[in-house]
Formats: C-alpha cells, structure tokens, sequence
C-alpha cells in the first residue's frame, strides 16, 4: 500500500458503565412490564372460569414480547456496546435470552387459548379458530408467531448447520416483519392497556424506540459511512493459494475510527452481490486514503472476491469487535493465530505500543500458508519481540499446553488473543487456561457466529 499519509482514528475505548447502565435499565423495564401485567389483574377477573390461566397467558405474553424486544436491540449494532462488550458475546447474549422469548410467547398462545376456551366452556381447537376468525389482528399475530418459530428452529445449530448462511439471514429478515404484525393485536387487544392510555404510550414508546435504533445503527449510519468514504476496489492480491487481499481506496478514511483487530461487514455493490454482507477483519490499520482486507475463499462469495474488479464500489457496516488493545490487561502479549486468522493479528500488532512485550505464534499448514509473513516479522522485530511459526498439518502440529508453556513460560502474565477454526481456538483457549491465563486475560476472535 502506497500510503500518501498516515493519520488515523483509534476505535473509542471501552465504556463498561454504558454497559452496566443497559443492563440495569433491561431490568428495571422487566420488572415493570411484569408488575404492570400483575397490577391490571382483578380478583374478579381470576375467580372467573379460565381466569388464572388467561392471566398466566397475558404474563408470559409481555414478558415474551419484552425479551424479544432486548433481542432485537442486542443486534441492533450499538455502537457502545459493541466495542465493549464485542459482537459476539451480544449474539451469545441474544441466543441465550431466545429460548427464552419464544418459550414465553409459545405458552401465551397456549394458555390465553385454553383459558378463553375455559371461560366459553369450549374446545381448545375451536376457541383458537374463533380467535383467528373474529378478534382484531390476532391473524396477524398469528402469521407474525410462526415467522417467530422458523426463525427459533433455523437457529437451532443442527438446523442452521445445514442451512446455507443467506437462508437462514432472510428468515431472520421475515422475523421482524413478524413482529411488526404481532405490534398490532398488543395494543388493540391487550388487557393491560384498554382504560390505562399511559401503559399504552410507554410500550408504544419502547416500541418505537427499538425500531428506532435499529434504523439508525443497522441502516442509516452504514448507509451514511459508506456515503462519506466511498471505497472502490484498486488492487486485489494473491497472498497464498486461495487467499487474496482486497485493497480498497476511500475518501476521509482518517477520520473512520477503527482500531487493530476489528472487522467489517462488506457490501460488494455489483450486480449479484449487492444484497449480501460478510464480515472480514482489516488485515492492517487503514493507511489513508487505502485499506485492506484479506480473505480466504471458502463459500461462493468469499471466493468471487478474487475476481473483484478495479473500480467496484464497495459499501460496509461497522467497525466492530472488541478484539483490540482496549481490551488488553497486562502489559506482555500473546498473539496466536491459525490460518486466515491471522488477518485480525496483523493489525492488532500493528496497533500495540512499540515497547510492548509481544509473543507471536503462527500455525500453518505450509510455508506458503503463512500470510503476511514478512509484514509479521518486521512488526515483531521492530517491537522487539518473539515470533514462533509452527507448520505443519494440524492433525501434527498441535498447540498443547506443554508446546506453549515451551513455547512462552511466562503465558500466564501475558493477554492471549487467538484467532483461527473453531477447534483451534478452543485448543488454545484450554491450554492457556490450564497454564493459569485467567478469563479475562483471553481474547478469542471466532470467524462465524
Ligand atoms: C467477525 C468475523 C471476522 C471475519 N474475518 C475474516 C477475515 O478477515 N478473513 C476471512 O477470510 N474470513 C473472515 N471471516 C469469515 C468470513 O466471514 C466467511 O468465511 C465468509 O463470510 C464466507 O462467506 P461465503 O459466502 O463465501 O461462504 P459460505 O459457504 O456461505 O459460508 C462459509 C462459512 O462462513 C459463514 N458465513 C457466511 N456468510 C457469513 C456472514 N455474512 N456472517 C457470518 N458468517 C458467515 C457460514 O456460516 C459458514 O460457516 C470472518 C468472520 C467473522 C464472523
């Protein structure tokens, strides 16, 4: 890269309080959105025939539809909370809070049926037909509860695994047309809100603001920094076998604060591909008016960006991750990567103080495997640091406790950040931890969600 200047922003450090203050405001709102639900309930109403289940019912359905809700602002890509706490421990939190919210609303569906069915003296299955026949929008909310299932099962790992990965992104797309279907027959038909206009107005704000967020962070400042720093293509670069490094050309790019170790989601705008983004790190700190990426092709996307042409426009979400020296504890540093998970490494590295006690072990299958060989080496040695290559298949060359005490016996001072496959990572995190890295000292970047 022909840097004409090299200015540029760091990512914002970490805000933990941010954090802290969400959480706490979740649950707050949880706790009112429950006590409001028991508040409206009579004692009339629960002495009538169905009436403590159709009050279980009401329950499960709001606090359902409020962890949904969280669920949709967790991915909503904030920009705080994604460099504190990294996108994918908000996925892990949205996929631990799901079963969660499709459980509750399951069970509303269920028991407001059974209990209106019990307050008529009739069938289940024919109080759920007069529901969908004759109450306002609950047909609607019907449609928006099975966009709800499919997305559940799809995310169900064995499912998703067999999913290609576009399919299982357009049935999380329908899922908020389902939940916009769903709004309706809340506020028409929901107990807690006729004769109480001020409960009504709050979760209509709550509403209102959820969408809101998500239109401004996953929408409108994407579309505004890709506006702003127009990237085009000007270079692609073989690196190794099947691995090629895209270069792009951008306005303002010292003004984009992006740290080392963070990634984007790229839009290449051409005809076929427009409509899907992929997540890559930046395999070096942006050198305005230039930056890169560097890819493995794996899938048919990844691969097509080899025959990227000059001059194709590209538009991107983010930066980020929090896979950077924000997050670094100790002043000594360990850098493990496999494969094409050096790219993130690369520019962490190039990110870290010059007098920080760096450590860098790489794995590869071949010599030629080893990405970014020579830029590695010149940034470990102007640090003055240590660099390990371990080549060989990975069924041989394995990373063990033992090879890394050997490797680094002072592991357990130093932050650990790996990057590599799945089994990889998992290996390294495990060996680090039986050396006495603690938790909070590893940093595991994985490439899929
Ligand atoms: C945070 C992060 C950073 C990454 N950085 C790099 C990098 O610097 N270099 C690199 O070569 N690869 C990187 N990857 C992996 C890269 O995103 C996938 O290899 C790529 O999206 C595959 O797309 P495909 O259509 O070619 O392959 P497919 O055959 O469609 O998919 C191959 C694998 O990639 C996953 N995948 C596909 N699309 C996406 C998507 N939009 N989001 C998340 N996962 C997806 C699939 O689930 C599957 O496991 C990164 C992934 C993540 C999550």
């Amino acid at each position: 890269m022909d840097a004409r200047r090299v200015v540029r922003r760091p990512a914002p450090a970490p805000r933990p309080r941010f954090v802290n203050a969400c959480a706490a405001v979740a649950g707050l709102g949880l706790g009112a959105v429950i006590a409001s639900v028991i508040l409206n309930e009579s004692r009339g109403s629960l002495a009538a025939p169905g009436g403590p289940v159709t009050a279980l019912g009401r329950l499960a359905g709001f606090t359902g539809a409020y962890l949904i809700l969280i669920m949709v602002v967790l991915m909503a890509r904030l920009p705080w909370l994604e460099s504190t706490v990294g996108q994918d421990k908000l996925v892990r939190w949205h996929r631990r809070v799901s079963p969660w919210a499709i459980g509750l609303i399951t069970a509303h569906v269920l028991l407001i049926t059974i209990g209106y069915a019990q307050a008529a003296r009739s069938s289940a299955l024919g109080e759920a037909w007069l529901l969908l026949r004759s109450y306002r929008d609950i047909l609607a909310a019907a449609v928006g509860f099975g966009l709800l299932i499919l997305a559940g099962i799809t995310s169900y790992r064995a499912v998703r695994r067999r999913l290609r990965y576009e399919t299982w992104w357009v049935v999380h797309l329908y899922l908020y047309i389902g939940l916009a279907l769903a709004f309706a027959h809340q506020i028409f038909t929901g107990v807690s809100f006729i004769g109480h206009p001020l409960v009504r107005a709050m979760w209509i704000a709550i509403w209102l603001s959820t969408v809101g967020l998500v239109l401004v962070f996953r929408v409108g400042q994407p579309a505004w920094r890709s506006l702003r720093h127009q990237l085009r293509v000007v270079e692609v670069r073989n690196e190794a076998r099947g691995v090629v490094s895209v270069i792009c050309q951008g306005r303002r790019l010292d003004k984009l604060a992006v740290s080392g170790g963070q990634f984007f989601l790229w839009r290449v705008l051409t005809k076929d591909q427009w409509w899907q983004a992929h997540p890559y790190s930046l395999s070096a700190l942006p050198q305005p008016p230039y930056l890169r990426f560097t890819v493995k092709g794996l899938g048919d996307s990844s691969r097509a960006l080899a025959s990227l042409r000059p001059g194709t426009p590209i538009a991107f979400e983010g930066p980020y991750g929090a896979f950077t020296d924000h997050a670094r504890l100790c002043d000594g540093v360990l850098l493990v990567a496999a494969g094409v998970g050096i790219t993130p490494l690369r520019a962490l590295l190039e990110d870290l103080p010059t007098d920080a006690d760096v450590v860098v072990i790489v794995r590869a299958s071949t010599e030629d495997d080893l990405l970014h060989r020579q830029e590695i080496t010149a940034l470990v040695k102007h640090r003055n640091g240590r660099l390990h290559e371990l080549i060989g298949s990975r069924h041989k060359v394995r990373l063990t406790a033992r090879t890394l005490r050997q490797l680094v016996p002072d592991v357990a001072d130093r932050d650990v950040y790996i990057c590599g496959p799945e089994g990889f990572g998992a290996e390294v995190v495990a060996a680090a931890t039986r050396l006495g890295v603690g938790d909070d000292q590893v940093h595991l970047e994985a490439f899929g969600f």
